[in-house]
């Protein structure tokens, strides 16, 4: 095999708790990630001269070593003595920087795909250590599917798959880093947390209308001071039918579950419309 085409595809969170803070600054999260069918794609090819050529159509993302794909492919060279090259050729179609971890799950289809055509025989969880030294969304990017984060987010347990839930994404014209959002966070005075063994058991059930019910995020508490409309999106899912709405990661997208796919069309219509937001899209829960 001398090339491959991988889905690298988007992850929500449907719940997203803050436990601690170590000293080092690092926070104890137990959140419950989610893959969505909203994805880039991502083309490598074993190429003979030794090197990384590294394309992409979003022309302001940078294709040197700040992104996170070139990393992973350094990172699989160094480490496996790889002698020969790869050209990588990313097609975005995840919103970057909206809480979505588009560039982790960029890193992860490179981490699979060159054990893949370089025939590295690595098993998954070794692609998960490698993902590891990358991102911390990066692991979960390899698994997929559903799974249960905790620890600082490096312990993953696999969960049964959540049932298929149709969704509407919405993403503010704004970005949101990370990093600035933790560091606002006071994880010792949070006004609520979510119930994340209640929705075990909701994901467990496949009880639709009890996800919907249950989906809690503690960042918003900071993310929304920042963009409050973030709040009225929440609101105008509601009231175009979805059953509950959140926001992913450290936002700002906003996401809504509907009892439908139809219903979730309507409402994705609607929204794109009346706010004129053009990064409405209309997704699915994934399984690995
Ligand atoms: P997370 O939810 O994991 O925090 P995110 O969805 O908020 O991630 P990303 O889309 O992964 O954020 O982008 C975060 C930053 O990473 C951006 O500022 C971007 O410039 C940089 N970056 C580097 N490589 C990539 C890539 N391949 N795709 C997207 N962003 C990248």
């Amino acid at each position: 095999m001398t090339s491959i085409l991988l889905k690298a595809r988007a992850k929500i969170n449907l719940t997203l708790d803050v436990t601690g803070k170590r000293e080092d600054g690092y926070h104890f999260v137990k959140m419950i990630m989610q893959t969505i069918s909203l994805c880039d794609t991502v083309l490598i090819k074993k190429v003979h001269k030794p090197g990384i050529w590294l394309k992409c159509d979003v022309k302001w993302l940078p294709c040197d070593e700040r992104n996170i794909a070139y990393k992973a492919a350094a990172l699989m060279i160094e480490t496996f003595g790889i002698k020969q090259g790869v050209s990588i050729s990313i097609r975005k179609r995840i919103p970057v920087a909206a809480g979505l971890a588009g560039g982790s799950a960029d890193c992860a289809a490179v981490i699979k795909g060159m054990n893949d055509i370089f025939e590295l025989g690595l098993d998954e969880q070794s692609l998960m250590e490698i993902g590891s030294k990358l991102g911390s969304d990066v692991p979960f990017c390899i698994m997929e599917g559903t799974a249960l984060a905790e620890g600082t987010g490096n312990i993953l347990t696999r969960l049964e798959p959540c049932p298929e839930l149709n969704m509407v994404l919405v993403k503010l014209p704004v970005s949101v880093s990370t990093a600035t959002v933790y560091k606002n966070l006071n994880c010792y005075e949070l006004p609520f947390h979510p119930d994340t063994e209640k929705m075990l058991c909701s994901i467990k059930n496949k009880d639709v209308g009890d996800i919907a019910s249950g989906l809690s995020n503690v960042l918003e508490t900071v993310t929304i001071k920042m963009h409050p409309r973030i709040d009225n999106i929440k609101n105008k899912l509601i009231e175009n039918g979805a059953l509950g709405s959140v926001m992913s990661g450290s936002g700002p997208t906003v996401f809504g579950i509907f009892a439908d796919r139809q219903t979730a069309c309507d409402a994705a219509d609607k929204i794109r419309a009346e706010l004129k937001l053009k990064s409405v899209y209309v997704v699915k829960t994934e399984d690995k």
